[in-house]
């Protein structure tokens, strides 16, 4: 397991802006504030949502997606470079009215509400192409 050794640097409480993108939203914070890795988690709710789900014989991500209000139970990720900008790497469970879960690799979700932490790490983590899994990973 290839492993570097980091250390928590700055922590930030984030409230994200209703009718935003939940994703994109985590992106634009972290390159605002020059963050260039860090992992976070937040809860809230959605007014739709796009989860990929990643094949891994067909190695091709399938999105599925819900035009419904959803509780995001849970979102958790992390923030690290991927081509020219930063990525905010999302998991989420989310939850219909009967307590149903839905969830996935986070594409992209409308804001409703939603409650963040977030902790800077004091290095600087970049996505490269890896063969095995095709998916873009941290070379460490
Ligand atoms: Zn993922």
């Amino acid at each position: 397991m290839d492993h570097r050794r980091v250390e928590g640097d700055r922590e930030y409480v984030a409230r994200l802006d209703h009718g935003g993108g939940w994703r994109g939203q985590i992106e634009d914070f972290a390159e605002s504030e020059g963050i260039d890795a860090a992992f976070f988690f937040g809860l809230g709710a959605v007014q739709d949502a796009t989860v990929l789900f990643y094949d891994q014989d067909d190695q091709e991500y399938y999105p599925a997606e819900f035009d419904e209000p959803l509780e995001v139970t849970s979102a958790l990720g992390n923030v690290s470079h991927l081509d020219d900008g930063r990525f905010a790497h999302t998991h989420a469970t989310l939850s219909r009215p009967d307590g149903s879960m839905v969830g996935g690799h986070l594409d992209s979700a409308t804001v409703f509400a939603g409650e963040l932490y977030v902790r800077e790490l004091d290095t600087r983590l970049e996505r490269e192409h890896d063969d095995v899994t095709d998916l873009d990973l941290w070379p460490l």
